[in-house]
């Protein structure tokens, strides 16, 4: 590529503390410039929902306040749209946007996995679920980098929670982090190629992220095929020499003097191979000729907010509702509209994705505009600060609540967290919503019997449902949805969108019941993910958990239909080709037009190892008119009925009975087929620690042995294997300690022998009949 060629012509001229220098930022969000060899500086910003652009260079870049840009739906709520062409047209918005800010390189989306409901940055992540994750993330990635801005996936890895997060070990099994934590990352890599990835700020089985060369360059480069740029994480980087030999090609902000200097004393020292550098100043470079590619654009603001209010509106989930929904708008209506947050609207969360909206909707205003023959009575009922709705000195602000409730048509009580309870930086204590709020609701509900409650949400972590959603009629969970949240809102209360958007995270009735609940934040420095691979629905359903609202579900104001469920099986898991297609048929049984997400899951009920026993592998969102229906089809491969085997190192496919099922949710699972697959997993490594059963369950090992033990007359097995009784109380023992024993037939070094056979016995059968002919 000429790109490639110009990367190799500008590295070969320049000098060591030249590259050095590349490998480190210039400042809090430009690359170095090498202006001796025509190389410019770039430009990075924050992400993930909107361009953060902090608007003058320098040293306290950061703490300046971001230029306008259209604040779009958090991964939250974006998450919960299962809309991968959505993500892509809200990812291709923000490249535009980044284009007209002359930004290279968008940092985000961030798509670590929601494996506790506290983790304070749960508003930036998608979902608990890899495969979700990594559709969205993908779409998003590709949108952006259609408009030739970089996309930066973060945080690589294990970055679940906000508690110690710059040095706390996230301590998982490597089935976990290749099930769960590494996949969303693994299909971005794959599927939408992103110029960069983020690494994150914690250790991973006790060595930094950024310096962690198993993740960054033997999983990331060498298994994954990534060739884009490895930044750290703002502040990640501890040993600069050490995160460069792991992988790390970037490190931000830099640490001028300090960094560059440990490098060219490294290279001079022979401590660090020249051709590492050259490899990660060769990635920096690629970076700016790829930069160079972007063409300017004008800010498209009117477009964008329409994509925010339609990416929105997609987004939202109808939790519940008894009929109460849609607002008719008929003329006459009365609507008490209760709380701070539809005059002032929460809609993203703190930090470094914090962007400074073009524009904001007040849901007030917007349902106003929406409901034009209503009436429509406004109680604050609660401070969002101070938390408080009593009386105490100022207005009794439940007491005015209850009076706008009284004669209403319908009362829609807005609830949310305050922005002080969720941010960036800290994980929330507790996922209750604030007592004012809650006990606001409880009493208008009690005071006004008559008048039906619809809670409207705002919240970026799942909030706890289950103490106070008996009192409301409906409940509409809006998540951070971005600048137009009270646009789609009113879309969606009114009927004029009919809602489409399925938890992309369980709501559990209570955070004890979480999988993670009793491993975590961690302490001492240390999380240990003990719930191994059960994380989120995994978890609950392993568990046989009851939960307030499960993982996918999500009401319409239609009703769909599933039929005719057919899976079928092409190629082979040993060629490396099976494909298993699922077919199903979906109607829209409702009186509306609306969005189904068919779900398939896959399960193995009897494994080798402890699987869940569902685990989300494809999907589908389609729109039917009422009374239409479409054949939902989606395809399978091997990697999707495997478990990573920690024993092989490898995905393995065992052979046998799997279940495809289908279904509205985790828990509304409609059809379901069961199907039997063919493989050879891999054989087990034999040796004298293996057990009697273990040899004799491989065909090679329980071959050799019954060879070397001999038979009886009668044809049957000598010895010890000829009672099945001796065999189920023995067959733990490794074969090692049963040659120990005397008189059971074992002479010295016969184990070696069968070692040896065995594997003599494994390559022949590997060659096939002509390699042993
Ligand atoms: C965050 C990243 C962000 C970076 C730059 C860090 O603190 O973890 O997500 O991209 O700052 O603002």
């Amino acid at each position: 590529m000429a790109d490639d060629e110009s990367v190799a012509t500008v590295l070969a001229g320049l000098s060591v503390p030249q590259k050095a220098a590349l490998c480190l930022g210039s400042d809090f969000w430009h690359t170095a410039p090498v202006s001796e060899s025509g190389i410019e500086a770039v430009m990075l910003s924050d992400g993930p929902h909107g361009l953060r652009k902090q608007p003058e260079r320098g040293a306290d870049a950061a703490l300046r306040a971001s230029v306008p840009a259209t604040c779009f739906p958090t991964a939250s709520a974006l998450g919960c749209s299962w809309d991968p062409g959505l993500a892509r047209e809200v990812g291709a918005a923000l490249g535009a946007e980044a284009r007209a800010q002359g930004i290279a390189v968008v940092l985000g989306p961030g798509i670590n996995i929601k494996r506790h409901p506290l983790c304070g940055r749960n508003f930036e992540y998608f979902s608990e679920d890899p495969h979700l994750s990594g559709r969205l993330a993908a779409a998003m990635v590709d949108g952006l980098q259609s408009q030739r801005v970089g996309g930066c996936v973060k945080h690589f890895a294990a970055n679940n929670q906000e508690t110690d997060r710059m040095r706390v070990s996230a301590e998982v099994d490597e089935r976990t982090l290749r099930e769960v934590y590494l996949p969303a990352f693994e299909h971005v890599v794959a599927a939408a190629r992103p110029w960069l990835v983020m690494c994150s700020y914690n250790k991973v089985n006790g060595e930094y992220a950024s310096q962690h060369r198993w993740l960054l360059t033997d999983v990331l480069r060498d298994e994954w095929g990534f060739d884009g740029l490895v930044v750290s994480d703002w502040g990640a980087v501890h040993d600069r020499v050490a995160a460069l030999r792991a992988g790390l090609d970037l490190e931000m902000p830099p640490q001028l003097g300090v960094s560059d200097r440990a490098i060219i004393d490294a290279v001079a020292a022979g401590d660090l191979d020249e051709a590492v550098l050259d490899h990660a100043a060769g990635r920096v470079l690629r970076l700016v000729y790829r930069a160079r590619d972007r063409r300017p654009a004008g800010l498209d603001a009117a477009g964008h907010h329409a994509l925010a209010r339609r990416a929105a509106a997609q987004s939202m989930v109808l939790l519940k509702n008894d009929g109460v929904l849609p607002l008719t708008g008929a003329p006459g209506l009365t609507v008490a509209v209760i709380g701070e947050f539809a005059r002032t609207p929460r809609f993203q969360g703190a930090g470094s994705s914090q962007v400074s909206p073009t524009q904001a909707d007040v849901p007030l205003d917007e349902l106003a505009a929406a409901l034009p023959g209503a009436t429509l009575r406004f109680a604050a009922g609660y401070r969002i600060e101070d938390g408080s709705p009593g009386a105490g000195t100022g207005p009794d602000l439940a007491a005015e609540a209850v009076s706008a409730a009284t004669g209403a048509d319908v009362a829609l009580v807005f609830l949310g967290l305050p922005p002080a309870e969720e941010s960036e930086g800290f994980d929330r204590a507790h996922m209750d919503l604030p007592e004012a709020q809650t006990s606001l609701l409880t009493r208008v509900a009690e005071a006004v019997p008559g008048t039906p409650l619809v809670a409207v949400l705002c919240n970026g972590g799942a909030v706890r449902t289950s103490t106070w959603d008996h009192a409301a009629a409906a409940v509409l969970e809006c998540w951070l949805a971005g600048q137009a949240t009270g646009s789609a809102l009113a879309d969606v209360l009114t009927g004029a969108v009919n809602p489409s958007g399925r938890l992309a995270e369980t709501i559990p009735l209570r955070l004890a019941d979480c999988p993670a609940y009793l491993n975590f934040p961690g302490e001492e420095g240390h999380v240990r993910y003990g719930e191994g691979v059960f994380v989120g629905y995994r978890g609950y359903d392993g568990l046989d958990r009851q939960v307030a609202y499960p993982f996918g579900h999500g009401l319409s104001y239609s009703t769909f239909s599933y039929s005719r469920l057919r899976v079928t099986q092409a190629g082979s898991a040993d060629g490396g080709d099976l494909a298993v297609t699922v077919r199903c048929t979906v109607a829209n049984t409702g009186g509306r037009a609306g969005a189904e997400v068919v779900q398939v899951y896959v399960g193995d009920p009897a494994a080798a190892v402890a699987r869940p026993p569902r685990e989300l592998k494809a999907f589908a969102k389609i729109t039917l008119e009422p009374g239409a229906e479409r054949e939902v089809t989606v395809t399978l491969t091997a990697r999707d009925l495997s478990y990573w085997s920690a024993l092989h190192r490898r995905w393995v496919l065992e052979p046998g009975e799997f279940r495809i099922c289908v279904g509205a949710s985790s828990r509304d699972i409609r059809l379901s087929a069961a199907i039997t697959v063919e493989a050879t997993p891999p054989a087990l490594p034999l040796s004298g620690t293996s057990t009697l059963a273990e040899w004799l369950a491989d065909p090679a090992g329980g071959q050799v042995l019954r060879d070397a033990l001999g038979t009886r007359p009668d044809g049957r097995p000598a010895g010890i294997l000829g009672s099945p009784e001796l065999l189920a109380i023995i067959g733990s023992m490794p074969l090692a300690t049963l040659a120990g024993f005397p008189g059971l037939g074992f002479r010295p070094g016969l184990i070696d022998a069968l070692v040896a056979e065995v594997s003599e016995r494994r390559r022949a059968a590997a060659q096939g009949p002509a390699g042993r002919g």
